[in-house]
């Protein structure tokens, strides 16, 4: 960086900075829906990212799991997205070993196969809505921090380099993260596979509807179809290893695959084709002082079980609603702190399963596949695994750390319970808490959370006498049986605690 052609970001026009708002690094799926998340509840936010516009991400991320698609529908955008897509009611790990989707407690018993630009899409639409601010063409080069604030160097496309002001920053601009790199931190973990080829691709025998992974040692390949005559091909080779940069043609993808399958599927006319490699990361810390990570930028695993952005869409819905109340409501900063203490753990969890996923389907000795053959029949015959290995993939099992006597629903996923006014994520499309209480004559007390504007307040008619406080990203902050006035008073303690 010069410092000859460095600017005062507020003498550039168009980049006036919010000292009391917040700086997001990256448009992609975390940074698009971290900004609306953040704009609709009040906060002033800039998108600063690195493409020029209209210079989309790659075709990456093809499947939306069930948690996701939650979460979208708590925005209001899940049935658009489905609508765009193809719906998997099942899901192959390994020959032996299918999970039946159709088992979930979700409004979405599958997985939406659908291409990452049209989640995209629907996240930079809302974002805009909501009044984020985006800047293409800017790529943030330093970062500092001060007790009142954050500075980012960002390089605008015509190489000058202006200093930007914002209460906090958070780092959504992938694997490579210039965030993380000037926080210093490290990137620990170990490249597992190399040379993965990737291809959209045309198949005159398609195979029956589930995705199909098959490794055999010593290759390994995985198909999805897109719904509308297109396939994802994902394939290895442990022989044939090369770098990044290599070309790649259909006919390595052909080999590979006929390699791993015993077929191609009559493979032809690829749309699209890469190669890359595949990582196994996480950073120690996800927040340091006024500077937050989230999504590629904190963690990066194997694309197996099709969770990147997935987690980093979650990542985002934690976070979005916590530095909300704190730039906006005055709650506590240490409210930030339990981002790490809740989306660290997720993050390593979804290390451990990608990568036993990967690990398990390129088996190529005698131990590691008869492991894989039990876990398989484990899988298939014991319904408490089974739930377990659903919950995981598919982001529903997954809950945060309950404080010590609390009610054992608290820090679970809240289920789509049908209320007097609709559904709970049509309730939580207002970006707030959600005071759920059942049926009966003690609720709407002047005094009580209806009164309150921090928290909506529905009743739910599905026969359940648990009142819950929901946060605004769908996990429960508190639970009490019944609907005492005392309980609700209860609640909104609890609510002020949480920082709502
Ligand atoms: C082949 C493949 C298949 C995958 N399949 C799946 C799947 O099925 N399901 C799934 O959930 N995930 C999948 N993933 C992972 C998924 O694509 C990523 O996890 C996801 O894109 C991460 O989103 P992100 O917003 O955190 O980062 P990114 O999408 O990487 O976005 C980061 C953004 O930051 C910008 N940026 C970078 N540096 C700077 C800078 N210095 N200044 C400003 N801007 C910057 C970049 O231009 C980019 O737009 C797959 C990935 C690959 C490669």
């Amino acid at each position: 960086m010069t410092t000859e052609n460095r600017t005062d970001a507020a003498r550039r026009p168009g980049t006036a900075d919010h000292p009391a708002g917040v700086l997001v690094v990256g448009a992609g799926p975390t940074g698009l829906l971290l900004a609306g998340d953040l704009a609709a509840a009040g906060v002033p936010v800039t998108v600063l990212e690195r493409r020029a516009p209209g210079h989309g991400n790659l075709s990456r991320a093809f499947g939306v799991h069930a948690r996701t698609l939650e979460l979208l529908d708590a925005r209001g955008l899940a049935d658009e997205l489905v609508a765009t897509g193809h719906r998997l009611r099942g899901m192959r790990l390994f020959r032996r070993l299918s999970l039946d989707l159709t088992e979930l407690p979700s409004r979405f018993p599958y997985l939406l196969i659908t291409p990452q630009y049209e989640v995209e899409r629907l996240l930079e639409r809302r974002a805009r809505a909501a009044g984020v601010r985006f800047e293409h063409g800017a790529e943030v080069l330093a970062v500092r921090q001060d007790d009142e604030g954050v500075s980012l160097d960002v390089r605008a496309a015509d190489g000058t380099v202006a200093t930007r002001r914002a209460a906090y920053a958070v780092g959504a601009d992938g694997h490579r993260s210039a965030v993380r790199t000037a926080l210093g931190l490290p990137f620990p973990g170990r490249s597992v596979i190399r040379s993965i080829v990737l291809a959209d691709v045309r198949l005159a025998e398609p195979p029956p509807g589930l995705l199909t992974v098959r490794g055999t040692g010593d290759a390994f390949a995985f198909l999805a179809p897109f719904g509308d005559g297109w396939y994802r091909v994902m394939c290895w080779d442990r022989a044939g290893e090369r770098p990044d940069g290599d070309p790649v043609g259909l006919d390595e993808v052909r080999d590979i695959t006929r390699r791993a399958l015993g077929t191609d599927h009559g493979m032809s006319e690829a749309r699209w084709l890469s190669r890359f490699h595949s990582d196994e990361r996480q950073v120690p810390v996800y927040r340091t002082g006024r500077v937050l990570l989230a999504g590629d930028a904190a963690h990066v695993h194997s694309p197996a079980g099709g969770q990147g952005m997935n987690t980093g869409l979650q990542d985002a819905a934690n976070l979005g609603w916590k530095l909300a109340a704190v730039v906006r409501a005055g709650a506590s900063d240490a409210l930030l702190d339990t981002y790490q203490a809740e989306r660290h753990p997720v993050g390593a969890m979804v290390l451990r399963s990608s990568g036993g996923i990967i690990r398990l389907a390129m088996a190529h000795n005698i131990l590691q596949r008869a492991l894989r053959d039990l876990l398989s029949l484990a899988v298939g015959h014991l319904p408490p695994l089974r739930r377990r290995a659903l919950g995981t993939v598919t982001g529903i099992g997954i809950a945060y750390p309950a404080p010590r006597g609390a009610h054992p629903l608290t820090g679970g996923r809240a289920p789509d319970l049908p209320l007097r006014e609709g559904r709970l994520y049509e309730a939580l499309r207002a970006g707030r808490f959600v005071l759920v209480t059942p049926e009966g004559p003690a609720d709407g007390s002047a005094d009580g959370p209806a009164a309150d504007p921090r928290a909506v307040h529905v009743t739910r008619t599905d026969g359940g006498r648990t009142t819950l406080l929901v946060r605004p990203d769908g996990y429960i902050a508190w639970a009490a049986e019944g609907t005492a006035a005392g309980g609700r008073a209860a609640a909104l303690a609890a609510l002020a605690g949480t920082g709502g």
